[in-house]
C-alpha cells in the first residue's frame, strides 16, 4: 500500500444455517490470514466476518462464540433470511470504508482457500476486482457441473457479460466497492453488477472443493429462479428476442395470406382445420410466452420503484482496535 502502510483485508462469509462447517470454516481461514499477517503482507487489523442470513439453527450461537474468542472475527446479523446475495451484498457494505480490500467467499470451503493469498498479491499488484474462476468440476455432481455450466453459456447467450465459471469467490478494493454502493438496484445479482464497476481486474483459478458439511442451499429451482433474475436484470434480449418471434409469426401470417388467396382464386377451398387449430396452438402459445416475458420486465419495474431495502442488518459485532 502506499506510504508503507499494511492494507486491511475483510473476508466475507456468507453463512444461512451452516452450524455443521462454521467452526471449521472460521479455523481454516484464520489459519490463512494470521500467516499472512506475521508475514506481513496484510494489516494486524484484518477480519473475518461472518453474515448471518436468518439461520435458524445454531450457527448465530456458533460466530458469537467465535467473536467472543478472537477480536479477528466479525459478525454482522441480518434481521431475517434475505437469500446469498443479498447476505453479500450486506457483509460488503459494512466492509466498505473499513477494508482496503475484499474476499468474498461460501462457508461451506468449496471455495479453496488457499487462493486467498493469491488473490492478495494481484490486488498489491494493482488489481482492483479479481475473480476467482474454477479450474475444474470433478468434485461437483455430473447433474450439478451439468446445470452449472449450462448456466453461464445460457447467460451469455442471453446477453448477460458475466466471468464464466466465476461464482462469488472475488476480491474487491476500497474503490470497487464504492463503485459497487452507487448500484442502487434491488434485484442483486452481483455477477452481473460487478463486472460493470470497471477498474483493473484479473482472474485466478482455483479448484471448487467439495462442501465439508451439510447440504447445498441452491437446489435447481433456486438456481433457476436465479438465471431468471440474472437475465430479467441485466439484458434486455428476451424482449427483443419476443419482437423478432413476433414480426416472424406476422410475415409468416401474410405468406399464408397470400397462399390462401391464390388456392381461392384457382377455387381449391380445402377445409383445412389441422392448419387452422394448429396455428391457433401456436399463435396463442407464443402470445403467452411473450406476455410472460413482458410481465416479468414489468414485475422487475414494480419491484424497483419500490425501492425496499435489500436487507436489514439487526446487530454488528466488530472488535475496531486500532484504527
Ligand atoms: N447462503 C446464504 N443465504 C441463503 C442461502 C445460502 O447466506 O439463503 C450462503 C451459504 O451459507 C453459503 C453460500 O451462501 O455460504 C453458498 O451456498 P451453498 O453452498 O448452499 O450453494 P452451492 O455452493 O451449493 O451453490
Ligand atoms: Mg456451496
Amino acid at each position: 500500500m502506499e506510504n508503507g502502510k499494511k492494507a486491511t483485508l475483510w473476508l466475507v462469509i456468507p453463512c444461512y444455517n451452516e452450524e455443521q462447517v462454521i467452526d471449521e470454516t472460521a479455523k481454516c481461514v484464520k489459519e490463512v490470514i494470521t500467516a499472512m499477517t506475521e508475514s506481513g503482507k496484510i494489516s494486524k487489523n484484518s477480519k473475518i466476518a461472518f453474515v448471518n442470513d436468518g439461520s435458524t439453527d445454531k450457527t448465530f450461537e456458533h460466530i458469537k462464540a467465535l467473536c467472543a474468542g478472537d477480536s479477528i472475527f466479525a459478525c454482522i446479523n441480518l434481521s431475517r433470511n434475505r437469500g446469498h446475495q443479498n447476505a453479500l451484498l450486506a457483509g460488503l457494505m459494512v466492509a466498505k470504508g473499513r477494508a482496503d480490500a475484499v474476499i468474498s467467499l461460501d462457508a461451506d470451503l468449496q471455495d479453496d482457500v488457499g487462493a486467498i493469498e493469491e488473490f492478495v498479491d494481484k490486488f498489491l499488484e494493482g488489481y482492483d476486482i479479481v475473480y476467482g474462476v474454477r479450474s475444474e468440476r470433478n468434485t461437483d455432481t455430473f447433474f450439478k457441473r451439468f446445470t452449472a455450466e449450462s448456466f453461464y453459456k445460457f447467460m451469455r447467450v442471453m446477453g448477460v457479460d458475466i466471468v464464466y465459471n466465476h461464482a462469488d469467490y472475488r476480491l474487491m478494493s476500497r474503490r470497487a466497492l464504492e463503485g459497487l454502493s452507487e448500484f442502487d438496484e434491488v434485484n442483486t445479482f452481483l455477477r452481473g453488477i460487478v463486472p460493470q464497476i470497471g477498474y483493473p481486474s484479473t482472474v485466478v483459478e482455483y479448484k471448487r472443493g467439495e462442501r465439508v458439511a451439510g447440504k447445498s442451499k441452491y437446489p435447481l429451482n433456486k438456481m433457476l429462479a436465479f438465471a431468471l433474475e440474472g437475465i430479467t436484470s441485466f439484458s434486455i434480449r428476451p424482449i427483443r428476442m419476443a419482437l423478432m418471434l413476433g414480426i416472424f409469426a406476422f410475415l409468416v401470417s401474410v405468406g399464408m395470406l397470400i397462399y390462401c388467396i391464390i388456392q381461392k382464386a384457382f377455387g381449391r377451398v380445402v377445409s383445412g382445420w389441422v392448419s387452422l387449430s394448429v396455428s391457433i396452438w401456436a399463435l396463442g402459445g407464443m402470445q403467452m410466452l411473450l406476455i410472460g416475458v413482458v410481465g416479468e420486465y414489468v414485475g422487475k419495474i414494480y419491484l424497483e420503484t419500490k425501492h425496499r431495502p435489500k436487507y436489514i442488518i439487526e446487530s454488528i459485532i466488530l472488535n475496531e482496535d486500532e484504527i
